[in-house]
């Protein structure tokens, strides 16, 4: 989560660490070994190493230290120290992991020690004066995490917690914190059955469930309908290529620890792909192309596998296994502002049908100081970035410019939503590449009859259709608008008398083209209630005797509200959520 006075927050936050190691050896004395404790977006952790492990319940104990220390208004204090002073204290002390820090820091770099109540810690500085203005503390949680993150060391224990100037400020986050955890698409994945991860499967790779299954059908035949109204071809590109058309694309130089390994058919080696590009690349060389064709845009579902630590990976948010909604663009110089055009105006479509109202634009480019670092020509580069600046001006597109941080093969536009919780999230890219074209030697003939080399470029919308499903989850709580939810209406007979009744609505909506079904089980209505509630329906319709006798049905919206209409009105009323994406 972001606040925006995170940055400010740093000296605050790395003091916290400071006081969190003074309250852990208060409490548990020198038995437990200190690793390092620095302030990171959300707050701070200290990492330890403990003969007995922490365990959940120790957390509100050292917070009340530390918020005993903080009351006592300790100074920081900083001092020089010799290497050896500090390496005969950290001897003393029998701490391992300090004297291995010491030992990793060069010979002619000065050293300080900082002293805040008892406690004396190795450090470069970077605090805030006085415990006082630590303000308000909250651990958080406890992690497993290898000493200097290879699990050949020996795995520590890092207490994460997080700090703030006031109790207001450190509220206001732990409340966000608790609507985010309420919204995590994992756990929402699991209750309403949309999705899961199966172990025996392995990590990172995705199950869609019925349910999730019918989320994404809609997401994709919407986006297909766009695809094809805007001009794009779609194609299909097999899923495993000889591995030597990714030495061609440098993807085995520059790519290979994001990869799978290769595999190995008939004496020959293969590669599961990590991106679409170089399928899209060989269907525009498969003949030679004239300008006139230009611009040629092939787009695809295309399912990619990347290799990611198990530790790294996080429900549909990182995975090893994702579909993207890749396209990639061949077009001439003439061309380019207006394909960039069409693709932020494609961008703002995303976002609008799927119920984002905020975004934020960056444009990453080069370092102007270290040309020499970057693939194509200094005029390809100047006219690349020209013709990203251009567009998101003329669109009256605020954004935030980015030296330094483009890729080698070419500048970029990146599109962050912002969630329902304030959260932002990448997925939209629009990036320039000088590098394929070159070593796929890619040319179209010019109008002077000349060959020339046609710009390239690749860029997703949703960017995975994983990460997409789990932000929107997120975005929604789970409770999807009609024309997304799995299960738009369900049909709630109140005893068994109106099954037949409630099982002929059920066939006039499907007939309509909705997905109900009938909860026909002996339960009691509000349990029945409840059940749908759970799983966030957007519409009940309640059956009894006399809705069967004056042939209606009773609503209840997800909303609360309660109405009684005629089935046709219903209909009628749910074709216009639907239409309205509402
Ligand atoms: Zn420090
Ligand atoms: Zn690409």
């Amino acid at each position: 989560m972001q606040s925006p006075t995170t940055t400010d927050l740093g000296p605050l936050r790395h003091t916290a660490a400071h006081l969190l190691a003074h309250a852990v050896i208060d409490l548990f004395g020198d038995d437990v070994k200190l690793a390092i404790g620095p302030a990171i977006k959300d707050g701070f952790y200290y990492d330890f190493l403990k003969s007995t492990p922490f365990v959940l319940e120790d957390l509100p104990r050292i917070e009340a230290r530390m918020r005993e220390l903080i009351a006592a208004d300790l100074k920081m204090e900083g001092k020089p120290i010799k290497r050896a002073d500090a390496e005969r204290y950290y001897t003393e002390r029998q701490q391992p992991f300090k004297l291995d820090i010491l030992a990793g820091i060069p010979s002619d770099e000065p050293l300080t020690m900082y002293t805040i109540g008892g406690f004396t810690d190795l450090c470069r500085g970077g605090h805030v004066e006085r415990s006082k203005k630590v303000g308000a503390v909250k651990l958080l949680s406890i992690a497993g995490a290898y000493w200097r993150g290879d699990e050949h060391n020996p795995m520590l224990q890092r207490i994460y917690g997080t700090a703030f100037p006031t109790q207001e400020q450190l509220q206001a986050y732990l409340d966000q914190l608790a609507e985010a955890e309420r919204r995590d698409h994992r756990k929402l994945g699991r209750e309403l059955e949309l999705f899961s991860i199966e172990e025996e499967a392995g990590p990172g790779l995705i199950f869609w469930h019925p349910k999730g299954g019918t989320i994404r059908r809609i997401v994709e035949d919407w986006l297909r309908d766009e695809l094809v109204a805007r001009g794009y071809d779609i194609v299909y590109t097999p899923h495993v290529m000889r591995l030597d058309l990714w030495k061609t694309s440098g993807h085995t130089g520059f790519y290979k620890e994001n990869m799978f390994g290769p595999l190995e058919v008939e004496h020959d080696r293969y590669q599961l792909k990590p991106m679409n590009c170089p399928g899209h690349i060989l269907i525009y060389k498969s003949r030679l192309r004239s300008y006139r064709e230009l611009p040629v845009r092939l787009a695809e579902l295309g399912t990619v596998y990347r290799y990611e630590r198990s530790g790294v990976l996080h429900g549909l948010l990182r995975v090893r296994g994702f579909t993207q909604d890749d396209a990639h663009i061949f077009c001439t110089p003439a061309q380019i502002e207006r394909e960039i055009e069409d693709c932020v105006e494609f961008a703002w479509e995303v976002l609008r049908v799927f119920g984002f109202e905020r975004y934020e634009v960056e444009l990453s480019a080069r370092d102007p100081a270290r040309p020499g670092d970057y693939a194509g020509t200094e005029a390809e580069w100047q006219q690349a970035e020209h013709a990203l600046m251009s567009t998101l001006d003329r669109m009256k597109v605020p954004y935030k410019y980015m030296p330094g941080e483009a890729v080698f093969y070419g500048p970029k536009i990146d599109v962050k939503l912002v969630d329902a919780i304030g959260r932002p999230w990448q997925l939209t890219t629009v990036q320039f590449d000088f590098n394929l074209p070159r070593r796929f030697e890619l040319a179209y003939v010019a109008e002077d009859g000349s060959q020339q080399v046609p710009l390239m470029v690749h860029r997703a919308l949703l960017g995975s259709v994983e990460r997409f499903f789990g932000v929107l989850i997120e975005h929604y709580a789970g409770a999807f608008p009609a024309w997304l939810a799995p299960v738009q209406v369900a049909i709630l007979p109140i005893t068994d008398e109106q099954v037949a009744y409630a099982s002929d609505v059920h066939a006039r909506l499907r007939t309509a083209g909705f997905r109900s079904e009938v909860d026909a089980s002996n339960e009691r209505l509000q349990k029945k209630i409840r059940n749908q509630q759970l799983q966030k329906v957007p519409y009940m319709l309640v059956v009894g005797k006399s809705e069967v006798a004056a042939g209606t049905v009773n609503v209840r919206a997800r909303s609360g509200e309660q109405t009684s209409m005629s089935v046709d009105d219903f209909v009628a009323k749910l074709a216009a959520d639907v239409a309205a994406r509402r």
